[in-house]
């Protein structure tokens, strides 16, 4: 028996031979793509272009992975969580956030998480798997699908911000933009996507290396590494000084400013000294801050930080230069909310 092979993993020039090496013409690799990618057709007898023998061809060898909505929930704000099923029943969440000029969508990069950081829903559950490039791709192209038939909008923005570490998946995050960037694909523009990262920073160097058309998000959380590696065992690891190296050496390489997204916890990392460390961090290299209200998430400890902290904490990194900006929750009623994706719908 043939061990089929995910079509959508397969690379161009091995497609291409493939089709040789069946006595079919080279470009047939090319219409393929379109129909996977472009047209998201992944039913080969819908591949329309080819000849029949050739879709029966396709059907022998390859099978594509693919994820589809198994449930959408609506926030009283207006996001939209989507549970995603796949082949082999693992489930992930995704998330739209309709906001005045912009769409974005918030996919998942694994099934579950390996990190384990102590704030974040996601973290409780164990890792299953990673997701495909095709899977990940799935995510953005149905949630764009939604989005034209209930506002008439495309979706405008993408963040790799759902469930996972996107750099422990890497190659296939990677291909995901490819895709989604690519003419041949959804042809966004990767200035619209941000991966979000805890920092590793063996692969922060590695993004900076191939030259990234997307950007790049921290999740610091904390500027002191005492409090960091209580709530991201990564930090004990990858410590603030070698994120520091790492960051340094992606900017030098793509001038791209690093996003430092912050979680605002009540009494643990919103005090003024906090804030200093902060200022700190950020004029080592040139970036932006997001600050995020935390959501509650059952059976975690911390808590929202108080509205009068918090802007007092925005005013101190503004009064020090640092371009920061408060990011209201949206989807808490839902579980949507950042740090609260866990399947719960399933
Ligand atoms: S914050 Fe990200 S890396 Fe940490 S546990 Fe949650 S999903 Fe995993």
């Amino acid at each position: 028996m043939i061990n089929k092979k995910d079509i959508r993993a397969v690379e161009k020039n091995e497609l291409e031979s493939f089709f040789m090496n069946h006595k079919s013409p080279q470009y047939r690799a090319t219409q393929v793509i379109e129909w996977i990618w472009k047209h998201h057709q992944l039913d080969f007898n819908k591949m329309l272009n080819l000849s029949k023998s050739e879709r029966e061809l396709l059907k022998e060898n390859f099978i594509v992975k693919s994820v589809y909505i198994s449930n959408t929930t609506i926030s009283s704000d207006g996001t939209v969580k989507f549970l995603f099923k796949m082949d082999n029943a693992n489930v992930v969440e995704g998330v739209l956030i309709p906001q005045l000029n912009r769409l974005t969508v918030c996919i998942s990069s694994q099934a579950g998480c390996s990190l384990a950081c102590n704030f974040c829903a996601t973290g409780k559950l164990k890792l299953d798997r990673n997701l495909t490039a095709g899977e990940i791709y799935d995510q953005v192209f149905l949630i764009n699908q939604y989005a034209l038939s209930r506002y008439n909008k495309a979706i405008t923005n993408i963040v790799y911000m759902g469930m996972g570490e996107p750099l422990l998946n890497f190659h296939n995050v990677i291909m995901s933009i490819k895709h989604i960037t690519s003419a041949r694909g959804m042809a966004l523009s990767g200035k619209r996507i941000t991966v979000s990262t805890v920092g590793i920073t063996k692969m922060i160097k590695k993004i900076a290396d191939l030259e990234p058309n997307f950007n790049l998000a921290i999740s610091l959380h904390s500027a002191i590494d005492k409090k960091r590696s209580k709530i991201m065992a990564i930090n004990e690891t990858n410590n603030l000084s070698n994120l520091e190296l790492a960051l340094k050496y992606f900017y030098d390489k793509t001038k791209i400013k690093p996003t430092y997204e912050y979680v605002m916890l009540k009494d643990f990392n919103d005090s003024i000294e906090d804030a200093q460390a902060l200022v700190e961090f950020c004029k080592k290299i040139p970036s932006k801050v997001n600050l995020i209200e935390y959501n509650k998430v059952e059976g975690i400890k911390y808590q929202k930080s108080t509205i009068k902290k918090t802007n007092i904490f925005l005013e101190m990194l503004e009064k020090n230069n640092i371009l920061a900006k408060l990011r209201r929750s949206r989807g808490e009623d839902i579980g949507a909310a950042c740090g609260q994706l866990a399947t719960q719908n399933k």
